[in-house]
């Protein structure tokens, strides 16, 4: 049986990648030193419960394809690098969706000698998405945050070209 919660909130984020981007969303799955059970949650995303791909979502290899990286992970030293290149590499508008306690702010694992503290310690955060770890609903609710941010973000260049 379908969950009916789930088909609502994926209709909706249909939607709204319609109204925003046109057509498709394509996201960059950062692991930034996470424990796994944040990524987890993100690729119960598409299980036959959320089934996001049918709503217009796709997970994607390189940040060269992405509109958005969800990051996982507090990000430690050993992963810093690969998150700047991967941010580089990723193309406009690089929303960036912090996924877990740990890539909101260091959550159990702090921030050490190891361990940075957080997501935006190292490049800019869109959405933050707390929880150890949150659920796929909450994912999709901080991907459908990231897209209003978007639009509110063009709607202000829109503005200020006519100013
Ligand atoms: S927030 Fe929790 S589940 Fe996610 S990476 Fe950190 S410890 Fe693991």
């Amino acid at each position: 049986m379908e969950d009916k919660t789930a088909i609502d909130l994926g209709l909706n984020l249909k939607q709204r990648i319609k109204q925003v981007l046109g057509s498709s969303l394509h996201i960059r799955h950062v692991d930034a030193g996470s424990c796994n059970g944040c990524d987890f949650e993100m690729m119960a995303l598409c299980n036959p419960i959320y089934d996001i791909q049918r709503f217009g979502v796709d997970f994607v290899a390189s940040p060269r394809h992405a509109d958005m990286l969800m990051v996982t992970g507090g990000v430690t030293r050993n992963l810093e690098i690969a998150l700047k290149k991967t941010y580089s590499a990723a193309a406009a508008p690089k929303m960036v969706v912090a996924v877990g306690s740990c890539a909101c702010g260091g959550g159990v694992v702090g921030q050490s000698y190891a361990n940075m503290g957080g997501v935006d310690k190292i490049v800019p955060v869109y959405v933050y998405v707390p929880g150890c770890p949150p659920r796929p609903s909450a994912l999709i609710e901080g991907i459908m945050l990231a897209l209003d941010r978007l639009e509110s973000y063009s709607n202000r260049e829109v503005a200020a070209t006519r100013e």
